[in-house]
């Protein structure tokens, strides 16, 4: 039998700390040290990194996510494990899990089989503390919002208006929605309120798309928490705890060092939600690593029309970031789902579907075309592939013009992925004219259009009579001149989660807008989307356990 994640991870020698950092001279010094095998850079070697020269930038995306998994972490640990291997001094910049996965149904984020971040059981759970730091940060505005209300609120705020919710990093349905003050009035004042998980809170995303800690704090000030009793927006500023707050996340800030099993560097730092949230790590850690390193290789969540979408049109644009390559991730088991096959039976050889399903890979390399990028498929090899299926889809790719490699990175580590590797390092080689989709100072409707058409293939967009009203309103706040940050679902293209393969002909509704004034971006929702996912009947959790050694079972 195959051994799991973690037993692969155990069985790694780890090699102390420094010596990872050396091989892309990180000074000892410049390390603060969290045990033997994890460290945050220092804010010192960060600034002084800031005239270095910056390497080459690899995003890693992929199709629609289905079941059947992708394998995007896995590609982007073992891709940076290959190009170390071809002698690209290299790192990978990756996100920090969250608990409530790790604990429901999805598990952890440190890569699978021979392409994981190690020390994996500290990366998936409490690691440095960044996740604790974000939780304290988001809920002392909610403390002090509620303690200014009760305390005879001057600034006039409507406790019913309030759009700051409270935040713990852990899958908890109950807590959408709950009922705060209740009892004596010496409780505080009675109001509805709700719990985000923390990766979907706007400090979360503000830590990833902040420049540095001055920045950061500049962007807490301008979060949007209420508004007055006569529709006044109430900013964090307003209440004067973006100094406190800055404070809490000043460890939190800096990124932190890890090794793959392979021993090279990684950057894990940040992980907001994919879907009301950008999806991606810190713009801190993607710069940091281009600045010690020739390569980088980094990942975006979800597919390439919501992860990749707002790392290019969001991250890339806010930090100046010109990326050049992009490696689309695909599965000949996901794209057998595309074409139709039930999950229960992907194990089946079925070129036909496969070949079906390819649209939905056609499509997503149509996007990254649209950007302006040089790609490559990598189709992320899995046991139950059949000769003639890689066969068929190696023919698909060469038919069409689509550079490809086979990934064995899973099985095999760097090793598995060293022809991806030489052709990502030919790709970086090439010119390319990389361009965001759309105009910030486009009309909020028209930057939404854009997507939905270009990146969707929807044929238009229906705005409810809720969100236009709503762009009037962020149009007289002035509101209008941010990037999108699209919330839809992740398993199709479509707004409707149910729809795979590439469908034509539909129109994309969007529902609400929410500002995301501090992180920078304005949410548009297509259909509901949960910022507090819940626990399945049978949580990983109960599967979980540590011995009087300290050896940890069921974490994956
Ligand atoms: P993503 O980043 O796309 O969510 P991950 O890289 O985290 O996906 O992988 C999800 C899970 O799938 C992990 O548990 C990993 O071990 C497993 N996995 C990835 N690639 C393979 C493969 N080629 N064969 C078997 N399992 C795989």
């Amino acid at each position: 039998m195959a051994k799991t994640d973690l037993e692969i991870a155990q069985e790694c020698v780890l090699e102390p700390i420094e010596t990872v950092a050396a091989k892309v001279d990180i000074p000892n010094d410049a390390l603060e040290h969290y045990g033997k095998y994890k460290a945050k850079l220092a804010f010192d070697l960060i600034k002084e990194l800031e005239k270095n020269k910056e390497g080459k930038l690899i995003l890693v995306t992929a199709i629609n996510p289905t079941k059947a998994g992708e394998g995007k972490s896995t590609t982007t640990v073992g891709l940076g494990d290959a190009l170390n291997r071809i002698g690209k001094k290299t790192m990978m910049a990756l996100r920090e899990p969250s608990l409530g996965p790790v604990f429901g149904l999805k598990g952890g984020a440190a890569g699978g089989g021979y392409a994981q971040v190690v020390p994996m059981e500290d990366i998936n759970l409490h690691f440095t503390g960044d996740m604790h730091a974000i939780t304290t940060c988001n809920n002392l505005v909610s403390a002090i919002l509620d303690n200014h209300i009760y305390q005879g609120n001057a600034l006039n705020i409507d406790p019913a208006s309030i759009t700051f919710k409270r935040c713990l990093d852990m899958n908890e349905r109950e807590l959408r929605q709950i009922d705060i003050g209740l009892g004596a009035k010496v409780n505080g004042v009675k109001r509805e309120d709700g719990f985000n998980i923390t990766v979907a809170s706007e400090i979360m995303a503000s830590l990833c798309l902040a420049s540095d800690l001055m920045d950061l704090k500049e962007r807490f000030g301008k979060i949007l928490v209420a508004y007055t009793y006569d529709q006044k927006p109430v900013f964090v500023r307003d209440l004067g705890i973006e100094g406190a707050m800055a404070m809490v996340m000043k460890d939190a800030i800096l990124p932190n060092l890890v090794q793959t099993l392979e021993h090279n560097p990684v950057l894990i730092h940040g992980g907001p939600f994919a879907n009301i949230a950008h999806g991606c790590n810190s713009v801190i850690a993607t710069k940091t690593a281009l600045r010690l390193a020739d390569y980088v290789v980094t990942e975006a969540g979800f597919g390439a029309d919501l992860g990749a979408e707002k790392f290019l049109d969001i991250k890339c644009r806010l930090a100046d970031l010109h990326p050049n390559a992009v490696v689309i991730v695909a599965t000949i088991r996901a794209l057998k789902q595309h074409g139709g096959v039930a999950y229960e039976d992907l194990k089946e050889e079925n070129v036909e579907a496969m070949l079906k399903g390819c649209e939905n890979l056609a499509k997503h390399i149509d996007t990254i075309q649209q950007f302006g990028l040089p790609y490559i498929v990598a189709i992320n090899e899995f046991v139950s592939d059949t000769p003639e299926e890689v066969k068929a889809l190696q023919e698909w790719c060469q038919a069409n013009g689509h550079p490809m490699a086979l990934s064995q990175v899973w099985a095999k580590g760097g090793e598995g992925a060293i022809d991806l590797a030489n052709q990502v390092v030919q790709l970086c080689e090439q010119e390319n004219d990389f361009a965001p989709l759309y105009d910030v100072n486009d009309s909020i409707e028209s930057k939404i259009e854009s997507i939905a058409r270009k990146v969707y293939g929807a044929k238009g967009v229906e705005f409810t009579p809720e969100a236009k009203e709503q762009i009037e309103r962020f149009n007289e706040l002035g509101w209008n001149d941010l990037p999108i940050c699209m919330a839809k679902t992740q398993m199709s293209l479509s707004d409707d989660g149910k729809v795979m393969g590439r469908p034509t002909d539909f129109t994309i509704t969007v529902r609400e807008l929410r500002p995301s004034l501090g992180a920078g971006f304005i949410v548009a929702l297509t259909g509901k989307v949960l910022t507090m996912p819940g626990l399945p009947k049978h949580p990983s959790a109960l599967d979980m356990d540590i011995d009087a050694n300290g050896k940890i079972t069921g974490l994956f």
